[in-house]
């Protein structure tokens, strides 16, 4: 018997598949970490195929050292998924690997944990020491039964607990602790499904693909729950994704209240430990329910009887750093192989999945009105160029701090919605323009007025505040446009006795912050909560009844042509936090542009038009979902290397231009938009094609790459980011 193993490496030269013999006596499975001689070393892999036949000499083939664990750690399914995603991401099987299997349990450095008891050993009172602590000690445990030696050790010492031990007086027992992580106690509310959420679960089943289309506050958790109950009935299992921004205690206390011991829970802030413990309680079939983020995709659950992706049109569902993948395909590989259906949830669907629906190539299902009767909350576009010649230059508009004011007398809360973090985004000189900017990074300098510093955010590098300019010595710099901080702080004057909370990447960067202030928001009334997209999901706060959005254009004037996309959603995200109970809410939406067509339909909440014309509006210039951008961005840190292989690359797609002259509309190379990031310079090729024969071209253009061994080298299939 021979293996097909790939090495635990993520390096280029060894994304190869190497032939190994299994020697006679060795139990070897697909999927098992096996122990392998590699030149003079020895090291870990992953065996991904078992055949009776080699290509090789197999006098020459090396043997198989061993098998590391008990069982296979990659499941049959998990396998194929990697072979699907090699092919669909043009991705390394090394890369792969690390999806499939977290580094917690590869690398063997996060052991199961265990905790010891002490239980009362075979002795003889005769033989017990006179020893006061140590009496105390047996005395203790005759009545207790069973205690935690390390609660023994602190009570009474740890050298009477030793002797204890060494006499046979004590008898220690391992117990396997599950170290989970943290959740809120909470009561499991019963609803009553209403006719829109009966018709939803009643149509989603079977082994397709559906669009979950529900107005912010439809109750489509309620639904995703009775899908995963009715999995649970069928003895199968069930992935829910969220955005990891809305994996709050409360979201998950929700799940924890319905489902029990059978959630588990997967996503980046769990300690290394909590993850390790998780995944092999899904590994092993205790927790059937896996809730998360992005990587949850990857659960090694097996009989998967449903998948389901909430805010479905979210960005974070796609990896931007290697490896790149886009976990709603592998949603779909995994539903397909399981026959099982996937939910794509959304108020706002993107416009490539609504096409797809429009297209029948997946169902939609729609949830038009609230769960709980209430209306949408108003919302009002205030056109700022009114106010500047109304003499009003200030970050806000009467109309805004009108309702503010009324807020506040009424003791409820706002939140106040702005897209950029720190206090003004850049720092500029009058006199001669000068901007601050990374030295590693092309990009400029935030200013944060907590610790008056500058930061990039693309690396997190920090520089001194600019007093005079470096380029003409003037000393008139002005600041950009505000950002969070700014906000709090003119807030802060305007409405000195009000609690005033700030929520960002700044406030929330130490483990638990994000749910700390949400806890002190949620406790204080009046208060208003000013935060980037952050606040934009999932909070569910009773008393909210103003939502201001500041500067709405900033996400819609973008050179992307998600753009509009983008910002009808977030309007919509950020309005469905106002007025979700009793007291109706209000939307101020500040503008310089108050009558482009994405302000016009997402004041009237109409999804529906707003996606007919933007679509139209693709189709005519021929943007997705209507054709295939791709692009392949090349970085390294010497800016010549980086063009000489961009250079050679576009060479060669040229031939494949020539070639497919009719279907590949525009194909070019350039530095990318932020031309250096972290030291590494960025140089890129774009190139947008007809849908038509879209998948051979684009083989056909990976290709091409393949020759650049010195670059990173990154492609993408309609990338979400540009830069
Ligand atoms: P969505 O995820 O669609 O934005 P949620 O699932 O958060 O909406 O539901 C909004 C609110 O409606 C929640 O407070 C939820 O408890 C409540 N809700 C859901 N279903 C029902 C129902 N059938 N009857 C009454 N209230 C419901
Ligand atoms: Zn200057
Ligand atoms: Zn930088």
């Amino acid at each position: 018997m021979f293996a097909s193993v790939i090495i635990d490496q993520d390096v280029k030269a060894l994304n190869k598949v190497f032939e190994y013999l299994v020697p006679d006596g060795i139990d070897v499975q697909v999927g098992a970490r096996v122990c392998v001689p590699f030149g003079q070393r020895t090291l870990q892999g992953f065996v991904i195929a078992l055949k009776e036949n080699c290509d090789y000499d197999a006098a020459k083939i090396k043997k198989i050292y061993g098998v590391m664990d008990d069982f296979a750690l990659i499941k049959g399914e998990l396998i194929k998924l990697m072979g699907f995603m090699c092919d669909e991401f043009h991705l390394r099987q090394t890369s792969v690997l690390r999806l499939l299997v977290p580094s917690e349990i590869r690398e063997g450095k996060v052991k199961e944990l265990f905790e010891k008891y002490a239980v009362l050993g075979d002795y003889d009172l005769q033989s017990l020491s006179r020893a006061k602590k140590q009496q105390q000690i047996i005395q203790k445990l005759q009545t207790e039964q069973r205690m935690l030696i390390s609660d023994i050790k602190q009570q009474f010492g740890e050298s009477a607990v030793k002797a204890l031990i060494d006499k046979n007086f004590i008898v220690v027992e391992k117990q396997k602790i599950n170290r989970t992580p943290l959740w809120l106690g909470r009561d499991d509310k019963a609803v009553t499904l209403n006719a829109q959420q009966l018709n939803a679960i009643e149509t989603i089943q079977g082994n397709k693909t559906f669009l979950l289309h529900g107005v912010t506050g439809s109750g489509k958790t309620e639904v995703y729950m009775h899908l995963i109950s009715r999995a649970l009935e069928n003895g199968k299992s069930a992935i829910m994704l969220v955005p990891e921004i809305s994996l709050t205690p409360q979201v998950v206390s929700l799940f924890r209240a319905r489902f029990g011991e059978k959630i588990a829970l997967l996503h980046s802030s769990l300690s290394a430990g909590e993850r390790f413990d998780e995944w092999r309680r899904i590994f092993s079939g205790e927790a059937q329910v896996v809730v998360g983020a992005r990587s949850a995709i990857f659960a090694p659950c097996e009989n998967v009887g449903i998948i389901i992706i909430d805010e479905e049109h979210e960005q974070s569902y796609i990896s931007e750093a290697n490896p790149r993948y886009n976990s709603q395909e592998v949603a779909a590989f995994r539903a397909r192989f399981n026959g099982c259906p996937l939910v794509l949830g959304s108020a706002t669907p993107s416009i490539d999945d609504y096409q797809r629906a429009m297209d029948g190539e997946i169902q939609l299902v729609e949830m038009p009105v609230r769960a709980n009767g209430r209306p949408l909350p108003k919302i009002q576009i205030i056109d700022m160029m009114n106010e500047l010649r109304a003499g009003n230059s200030g970050i806000f508009s009467t109309q805004l701090l009108c309702d503010l004011a009324k807020v506040i007398n009424q003791k409820k809360q706002a939140m106040i919605f702005i897209n950029r973090r720190g206090y003004s985004s850049f720092m500029m000189c009058r006199e001669c323009g000068y901007v601050a900017k990374c030295n590693d990074c092309d990009v400029s300098l935030v200013y944060h007025r907590e610790d008056n510093r500058l930061k990039c955010h693309y690396c997190g590098k920090q520089y001194k505040v600019l007093d005079v300019c470096p380029n003409c010595g003037s000393a008139r710099i002005k600041q950009g446009a505000v950002g969070t901080e700014k906000i709090v702080s003119e807030l802060k004057n305007l409405f000195p006795d009000v609690k005033i909370l700030r929520m960002d990447n700044d406030t929330t960067s130490k483990k638990n912050a994000h749910q700390k202030l949400l806890q002190e928001f949620a406790s204080t009334k009046p208060a208003i909560l000013v935060g980037t997209q952050m606040i934009a999901k999932g909070h569910d706060f009773e008393d909210v009844t103003l939502v201001g959005i500041i500067d709405a254009d900033q996400s819609l004037y973008r050179a992307d042509y998600r753009s509009a996309e983008r910002c009808f959603q977030l309007i919509t995200q950020v309005s469905g936090r106002a007025g979700r109970s009793v007291s109706e809410g209000k939307v101020d939406l500040q503008t310089y542009s108050p009558r482009h067509y994405v302000y016009k339909f997402a004041a009237n909440y109409d999804y529906k038009s707003f996606f007919k014309k933007e679509a139209n509006i693709r189709k005519t210039a021929a943007f997705p979902p209507f054709s295939k951008i791709i692009r392949i961005l090349f970085c390294h840190s010497d800016e010549n290397v980086v063009k000489d292989e961009l250079k050679s690359c576009y060479n060669k797609l040229l031939k494949v231009r020539e070639k497919h002259f009719d279907d590949i509309i525009y194909m070019d190379a350039m530095k990318s938009p932020i031309k250096r990031i972290k030291n590494l310079y960025r140089y890129q090729v774009i190139i947008r094609m007809r849908l038509e024969n879209s998948r051979a071209i684009e083989n056909e253009i990976y290709d091409c790459t393949l020759d650049a061994l010195k670059s990173s080298v990154f492609f993408e299939v309609n990338p979400e980011n540009m830069s």
